[in-house]
C-alpha cells in the first residue's frame, strides 16, 4: 500500500458553528483505490467532515487536496465535476418518479472527462436523451436493478431505494464515493447485502470509497483501513484488527 498515490489529503481541517467546534483539526490521507471506514461516536464530526469534503460547508481553516488540487472552499458542483459523489443518511430521491429518471439526474450532472473504462462510457457529444436512458440502464444493471427501471421509487423496498441512490451517484462516474450511513433504516439482512454491494463496487469499478457507518460488522468486514474520530479529530487509524484492540477507541465508545 505504501507506494499508492494519495487521492485525498486533508490537513488541519477546521469547522466552527458559532462557538461549537464541530471539527477541531482533521488530518486524513486516503490512497487511490482504498475502501476506508470513518467511524466515531455521535457528534464526533463525521457528517461535518463529509459536508466540508463535498463542498456543502466552507471550512473555517485547513486544506483539502483532491487529485492534486486544493478544493477547500469549492462548491459541491465543482467537486462533483472533479469526481466526488456522495449519498446521504436520509435517502434523497424523487419518490414519485421512476427509478430510471432518478438515475438520469446523476447523468445530467455528469462531468465531461469520464474516469471509467470506455466500456462504461459514452461519448459526451452523443449525450442525447436516449443515450442518457441507455446509460442509466447500464448503471442500474451494475446494481441488479435494471428490471425495476420503470417502477416508481416509492414502490421499491427500502434496500432497493438505497441502491437507486448509489446508482445515481455512480452515474456521475466518480473516482471518490462518500457514503453517509448507508445502512440507516435497514434490517440486518439488507445491511449485510448492502455491505457486499459496496465491496463489489469497490472491487469491480476500482472506486475509492469512504464509508461513514454505525454498523460495526459492516465496517470491520469490508474496510481495509479505519479512521476513528473523536471530538472533531482523528483519534486512531489502522486495520480493523488494530482498531478493535485499540484502548483509546474502546474508551471513546464506552467512556461516553
Ligand atoms: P457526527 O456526524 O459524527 O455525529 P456531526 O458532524 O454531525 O457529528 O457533529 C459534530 C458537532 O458539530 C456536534 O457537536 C454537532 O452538534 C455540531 N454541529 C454539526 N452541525 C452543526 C450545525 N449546522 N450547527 C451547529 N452545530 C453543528
Amino acid at each position: 500500500e505504501a507506494g499508492r498515490e494519495a487521492l485525498l489529503t486533508v490537513a488541519g481541517l477546521k469547522k466552527n458553528f458559532g462557538g461549537v467546534k464541530a471539527l477541531e483539526k482533521l488530518d486524513l490521507t486516503i490512497a487511490s483505490g482504498e475502501l476506508v471506514g470513518l467511524i466515531g461516536p455521535n457528534g464526533s464530526g463525521k457528517t461535518t467532515a463529509f459536508n466540508l469534503l463535498t463542498g456543502v460547508f466552507k471550512p473555517s481553516g485547513g486544506r483539502i487536496v483532491f487529485r492534486g488540487q486544493e478544493v477547500a472552499g469549492n462548491r459541491p458542483e465543482q467537486n462533483a465535476r472533479l469526481g466526488m459523489a456522495r449519498t446521504f443518511q436520509n435517502i434523497r430521491l424523487f419518490r414519485d418518479l421512476p427509478v430510471i429518471d432518478n438515475v438520469a439526474v446523476g447523468l445530467h450532472m455528469r462531468h465531461g472527462a469520464g474516469f471509467w473504462p470506455t466500456v462504461l462510457r459514452f461519448p459526451t457529444a452523443a449525450r442525447s436523451e436516449s443515450k442518457i436512458r441507455e446509460r442509466a440502464l447500464e448503471v442500474l444493471e451494475i446494481l441488479d436493478l435494471r428490471d425495476r427501471a420503470g417502477d416508481l421509487v416509492a414502490n421499491l423496498p427500502y434496500g432497493d431505494q438505497r441502491k437507486v441512490e448509489f446508482a445515481r451517484a455512480l452515474a456521475t462516474e466518480p473516482v471518490l464515493l462518500l457514503l453517509d450511513e448507508p445502512s440507516a433504516g435497514m434490517n440486518p439482512h439488507e445491511t449485510a447485502e448492502l455491505g457486499a454491494t459496496i465491496s463489489r463496487l469497490h472491487r469491480e469499478l476500482g472506486l475509492t470509497i469512504i464509508l461513514v457507518e454505525h454498523d460495526m460488522k459492516m465496517i470491520m468486514t469490508h474496510c481495509q483501513r479505519i479512521h476513528v474520530m473523536h471530538q472533531g479529530r482523528i483519534l486512531a487509524e489502522g486495520s480493523p484488527m488494530e482498531i478493535q484492540r485499540d484502548p483509546r477507541v474502546i474508551e471513546a465508545y464506552l467512556g461516553r
